[in-house]
């Protein structure tokens, strides 16, 4: 997180000279993806795409400007403040998505995807989404997230489908992840839950207790008071009434399945009655991905992705009513839980071989053989930025290559190169129009 500068400090100097880069910083709750850490961003998008991929998911992106509309039954306090939002020339007010499911939703309708692919629509999309939330530790206002829809299935086995997804991705990264579930169960039985637990909360002695956030969403919505963590709040939820005791038949036994599946699937799993999630449209199953936290002196204690059922969210936004499951996963939190657990992803690149060169003119001939071997479709790297062999081979090193190409004023004018054996540290002058039948000696 930026540290915030002193805002009334800098808005009191006259004829400030701003200097770009000294006074400038990232606004609050944005974060760079920096040199150091593009290689393992990279890594961790391209594995859960992969997943998804491989899982049977299709590739959508949607942009990042989106009608207000579309999210008006979306979050949980429904707050348009934790909205980016702007009146466009058109006049219609417009919003930084503050999630990707409702643009994936409009996308799956205005191309009639229920009829171009096959069923259920398995959709994922991955980008940044925007939300003016509250300032925390791994909490920001612009992250990104991949994101997983299935449409078209009311069974519990589409819900399943992502919690495996998730599970295994996160295993394949090298996290221990727990998922954490619990069932709202259908619309009347989610009526009947509220309103006992509306008359809870307001049992004498209890609502005066409550933080102010929860007094104001008691009325609104009654769950969220659940999913408050001020100490006092917690403790009053240890004897509010659970919502597993008015679960109707069809939900009760909807989440009995996805239970004996997740157990066959050998998926480790919490039930967790409290858990309710910050977006107002689920019903059924809800579930989140928790990393299971070995360092006890963990500094970071957030789900890494989240989601659950919602069978009437595609009907609210104007379709034909279409069961449907989602989930979320952080990018930036996965890669901050990677870092904080040592985890090094970044792989060893396979039969590298670097190109050095120690002057002006032989930069122009390693030039010429780096492309040259490069569209052979050897694994080549080239250091263009200076000319001390030092430098450039301990980039060789750094980059775990197999061998060396150098080349200078003398083998320029001999038609020759040095064949550097990164291993042995072993090298031999070889004939320029050799090089690849050397190499392919040496690789073998
Ligand atoms: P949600 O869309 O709120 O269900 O969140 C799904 C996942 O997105 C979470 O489990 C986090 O990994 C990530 N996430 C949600 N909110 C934030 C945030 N403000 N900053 C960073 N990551 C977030």
């Amino acid at each position: 997180m930026p540290k915030q500068r002193n805002q009334k400090n800098r808005n009191n100097k006259k004829n400030v000279n701003i200097k770009p880069g000294k006074n400038f910083s990232r606004i609050l709750g944005t974060k760079d993806v920096t040199v150091k850490d593009f290689d393992n961003w990279e890594i961790v998008k391209n594995n859960i795409t992969d997943f998804l991929h491989r899982y049977g998911f299709k590739q959508i992106e949607t942009p990042i400007l989106e009608k207000a509309e579309l999210f008006k039954s979306s979050f949980r306090n429904n707050d348009p403040k934790e909205f980016y939002s702007f009146i466009s020339d058109k006049k219609e007010k417009v919003v930084l998505r503050p999630e990707l499911t409702q643009g994936i939703l409009r996308a799956y309708q205005e191309y009639n995807l229920e009829e171009e692919m096959p069923h259920p629509v398995r959709l994922f999309s991955v980008g940044p989404v925007f939300r003016q939330e509250k300032l925390q530790n791994g909490r920001y206002r612009q992250f990104n997230q991949v994101n997983a829809e299935v449409i078209g299935e009311d069974k519990p086995v589409s819900e399943v489908l992502l919690m495996v997804t998730a599970y295994n991705m996160f295993k394949d990264l090298g996290l221990n992840v727990e998922v954490q579930i619990n069932s709202l169960g259908d619309k009347d039985c989610q009526k009947e839950y509220k309103n006992k637990l509306t008359a809870f909360y307001k049992e004498r002695g209890k609502r005066s207790k409550l933080c102010n956030s929860c007094k104001k969403l008691l009325e609104k919505d009654p769950l969220a008071l659940l999913d408050c963590k001020e100490k006092e709040c917690m403790e009053i939820r240890k004897d509010a009434p659970q919502i597993a005791d008015f679960l109707s038949e069809d939900s009760r036994e909807h989440f009995s399945k996805v239970v004996e599946y997740l157990d066959e699937l050998d998926i480790r799993y919490n039930f967790d009655p409290y858990l309710v999630r910050g977006l107002s449209y689920y019903n059924d199953t809800v579930f989140e991905i928790w990393p299971l936290d070995e360092k006890e002196n963990a500094q970071f204690r957030y789900s890494l992705g989240g989601g659950g059922r919602y069978d009437n969210l595609v009907e609210k936004l104007g379709n034909k009513a279409t069961p449907a499951v989602g989930m979320a996963i952080g990018l930036e939190r996965a890669l901050t839980k990677i870092k904080e657990q040592g985890l090094i992803l970044f792989p060893k690149p396979y039969n590298l071989i670097f190109i050095a060169q120690i002057s002006e003119q032989a930069k122009i001939k390693s030039l010429q053989i780096f492309e040259e071997l490069r569209k052979e479709g050897y694994n080549v790297r080239h250091s263009f930025a200076t000319n001390s062999l030092k430098t450039q081979l301990e980039e060789a090193k750094e980059l775990d290559a197999r061998l060396s190409l150098i080349i200078g004023k003398k083998e320029l004018n001999d038609d020759t190169i040095l064949l550097r054996d990164m291993d042995s540290g072993v090298q031999e002058i070889i004939p320029q129009k050799k090089i690849k039948s050397d190499i392919n000696k040496k690789l073998k």
